[in-house]
């Protein structure tokens, strides 16, 4: 039986073993802590090797970015992309030339398990906008990809950088109308931590939740607010909060609680797998202050910019026919670089990690809270009193 997972730091969990399996041996499974691993079946096992050749994790070819650009959609639909939008302009453009999209959902109707889906219509991608701050599974969507560009339609391939290797180990030969794209990643914290986080809110706000938004620009792009809408009897209600208000949003911040193989991710850098590169332009305002239409440029900052990292020929065919969309502006890479650090390195691993998976294995995420406010309680304090916040209501919502 093959020996799949060698170390936790070198398995992101993207199932491109499983899926790739003639004989159905691989199942992903969450281990105690909720992070999703393959389990091989020996008795099906035939010791193929097919599922190790697909696995790209440490062999991925990557590509130099040939050109960066700030780049911003010019659609109302903006205000709900976490960045500038630009995966919804190269998806709008794959759909109206036939072809199909995969991004990322989130699955409240399955405990809030952000999984890749397949979109083939323009009202479709508002459930695969705005980003997830989990780790996401690729489902079926490997082989979906598959059979979509074998009966000749393009395909847009949106997903996290290990998510973008995995496809490329499963289809093992290029085909001509994928065109994928990578988001820049800090890290994905277990679905399992999320839905206890949720479950949680639910239960403080005495209803049953609905819908969670973890980037609104309604205070504009750049300020961390989340939203949640949950039902109260038959009335549906919204909450929107500064991220300093969550103890989960603040975790996955600090890096506190990703995937082992997160802390050595070696698509943070430079070298990207994708066609295309998709993150936050931070740092545009400094940078670039003359892009910004209050000062008469092309973009507003308020709404979101994103950063596209241009990283091979098919990735600038798509850039190029999407530029009806976009309003885009050439930019360095080290000018984009300087304010992200994913893409010089990994997250760093924080010392609080293994008490925050313990607090969680024996006392679920109030014991989480309860860490949390033991271990930070005077920078809260700190935090709170420079705020002049007179309650210490913070964390909890
Ligand atoms: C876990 C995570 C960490 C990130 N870290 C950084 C960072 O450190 N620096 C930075 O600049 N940007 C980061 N981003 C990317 C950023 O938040 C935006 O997603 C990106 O800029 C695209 O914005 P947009 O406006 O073009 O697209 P949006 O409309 O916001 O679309 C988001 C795209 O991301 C995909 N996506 C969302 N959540 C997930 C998920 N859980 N798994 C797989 N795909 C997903 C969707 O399918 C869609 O393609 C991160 C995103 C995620 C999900």
């Amino acid at each position: 039986m093959v020996d799949l997972v060698k170390s936790l730091e070198t398995c992101c969990g993207c199932g491109a073993c499983a899926a790739v399996c003639p004989h159905g041996a691989i199942t992903m499974r969450e281990d105690a802590d909720g992070y999703v691993y393959p389990e091989v079946d020996s008795g099906r096992c035939v010791d193929c090797g097919a599922c190790l050749s697909a696995c790209r994790f440490t062999t991925a070819e990557k590509r130099q970015p040939a050109a960066v650009y700030a780049a911003q959609w010019r659609r109302p639909e903006l205000a709900g992309c976490a960045s500038g939008g630009v995966f919804s302009a190269l998806a709008t453009q794959t759909l109206a030339a036939g072809g199909v999209v995969f991004g990322c959902r989130m699955q409240p109707e399955d405990q809030w398990h952000p999984v890749l889906c397949k979109a083939e219509r323009p009202e479709e991608l508002n459930l695969l906008r705005g980003s997830k701050y989990v780790w996401s599974s690729t489902g079926t969507a490997y082989r979906e990809v598959r059979d979509a560009l074998r009966s000749g339609r393009s395909v847009l391939f949106s997903g996290l950088p290990c998510q973008v290797a995995g496809l490329k180990g499963f289809l093992r030969r290029d085909y001509e109308g994928l065109v994928t794209v990578d988001i820049i990643c800090h890290g994905t914290p277990p679905p399992r931590l999320f839905a206890a986080y949720v479950a949680e809110l639910g239960r403080r706000r005495r209803g049953r939740m609905h819908d969670f938004r973890f980037r609104v620009k309604e205070r504009g792009w750049g300020l961390y607010y989340y939203y949640y809408y949950y039902w109260q009897g038959d009335k549906l209600k919204k909450r929107c909060r500064e991220y300093t208000r969550s103890v989960f949003y603040r975790l996955f911040l600090s890096s506190t609680l990703y995937r082992p193989s997160c802390y050595a991710c070696p698509f943070a850098g430079r070298g990207r797998v994708a066609d295309l590169t998709i993150g936050d332009c931070w740092g545009i305002g400094r940078e670039h202050p003359e892009l910004d239409r209050e000062k008469g440029g092309p973009m507003s900052f308020r709404e979101g910019v994103s950063c596209v990292l241009v990283n091979s020929p098919a990735g600038r065919r798509l850039l190029e026919a999407a530029a009806g969309e976009l309003e885009t502006a050439e930019v360095t890479y080290e000018s984009v670089a300087r304010y992200n650090q994913q893409l010089n390195h990994p997250s760093p691993r924080p010392a609080a990690r293994e008490a925050y998976l313990a607090a969680f294995r024996h006392g679920g995420w109030r014991a989480v809270e309860r860490t949390f406010l033991r271990r930070q309680w005077y920078p809260l304090m700190k935090e709170y009193v420079k705020k002049g916040l007179l309650s210490l209501k913070i964390v909890r919502r």
